[in-house]
């Protein structure tokens, strides 16, 4: 009982130092965000400013289900896109994360998370074009409907 008190105040502190480091080397080319019970992802909408080269996502999945039980991830593609996306995914299945294999409409994307875990994406911003709009989802089985928001070039 005392091992397991000690070893979630050791955690807790671990955390609290990634934070701040996160905090620290954030700049405006860069975004957290977090995906949560519930199917949710902290932000529904991400702008990428225009003077960035290359832009980077971290992806946080704060709940505690494993990838096979309730797995996050970060997919981005074009809005006009997404929908046949989502189902090309499906058919992909779970060795593929439900993510479409080598398919230009993916422009970016994170593994597959579990609970606890952590991953960056790091794209080139010319990827984007002004005017158009993004969408970013979890390709979870029965999350996209729910789980995603809109990412746009600053102008
Ligand atoms: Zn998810």
């Amino acid at each position: 009982m005392i091992k397991r008190i000690a070893s979630s105040v050791f955690f807790m502190t671990t955390a609290a130092m990634t934070m701040h480091a996160q905090a620290a080397t954030n700049d405006a080319c860069s975004i957290d965000i977090e995906g949560r019970p519930g199917k949710q992802f902290s932000l529904q909408h991400i702008t990428v400013p225009a003077q960035c080269t290359e832009f980077s996502v971290r992806l946080i999945h704060v709940g505690k289900n494993s990838k096979e039980e309730a797995g996050h991830n970060w997919v981005l593609t074009t809005t006009k896109d997404i929908e046949q996306v989502v189902m090309d995914g499906m058919q992909a299945g779970a060795l593929a994360e439900f993510v479409p294999v080598n398919d230009s409409r993916i422009l970016a994307r994170t593994a597959m998370l579990g609970g606890g875990e952590t991953a960056v994406v790091t794209f080139p911003v010319s990827r984007l074009k002004a005017g158009e709009s993004y969408t970013y989802y979890c390709s979870f089985p029965s999350h996209a409907a729910k789980m995603r928001g809109t990412l746009t070039l600053a102008q």
